[in-house]
């Protein structure tokens, strides 16, 4: 196992689209190690998402994990640790768009609310290369939204309407967190 660093913002990798993982690769002991690695550096951090591209790998893989009922996020929906190879999000339904306040394991210290559409469609492949589907709705929809957004080179901040709900961790928690 081993925990590895998470870039920061500002480090080209995050800004760079990542490959599609080669398909053949799937399940390989470089493919294990990667997940392994992945895990225990979500775990490091107690994020709950994280993608390759984060720990300067330049390839569509991410990796979720929520507990259920967990955060400041509210009441959640759990989603168990879970491998997502070469992900396409469809948006099944755009016409309402709802917001959270996000934070990312390379913008530590910061919050910015967001709006995306909350009702998606995923297809990848999971950890054996098996092709998979799954409809999400809410603050899971969010969560693959921003972790897929990391594979192609794009970070929440990016899609802030109003920079004025933009806020660090402790004025987020004072001023914002009743929102
Ligand atoms: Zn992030």
């Amino acid at each position: 196992m081993a925990v590895r660093q998470v870039l920061r913002m500002g480090h080209p990798t995050l800004r760079t689209p990542a490959a599609p993982y080669p398909v053949d690769q799937i399940a390989t002991r470089n493919f294990r190690t990667l997940v392994q690695d992945m895990r225990d550096t979500l775990h490091d951090c107690s994020g709950i998402g994280l993608a390759a591209p984060q720990i300067d790998v330049p390839f569509q893989v991410a990796v979720i994990e929520i507990e259920a009922g967990r955060t400041r996020y509210g009441e959640l929906q759990g989603s168990p640790f879970q491998v997502y190879v070469n992900p396409v999000i469809t948006v099944l339904d755009g016409q309402d768009p709802a917001g959270y306040w996000e934070g990312c394991l390379s913008i530590p210290g910061i919050r910015g609310y967001v709006t995306r559409p909350q009702h998606i469609r995923v297809d990848y492949l999971d950890e054996n290369g098996k092709a998979r589907s799954i409809d999400a709705s809410g603050f899971l929809a969010t969560v693959f939204q921003h972790e897929f957004d990391h594979l192609e080179g794009r970070l929440f901040i990016d899609r802030i309407d109003d920079t004025k709900l933009l806020a660090f961790d402790a004025e987020f928690e004072a001023f914002h967190l009743a929102r």
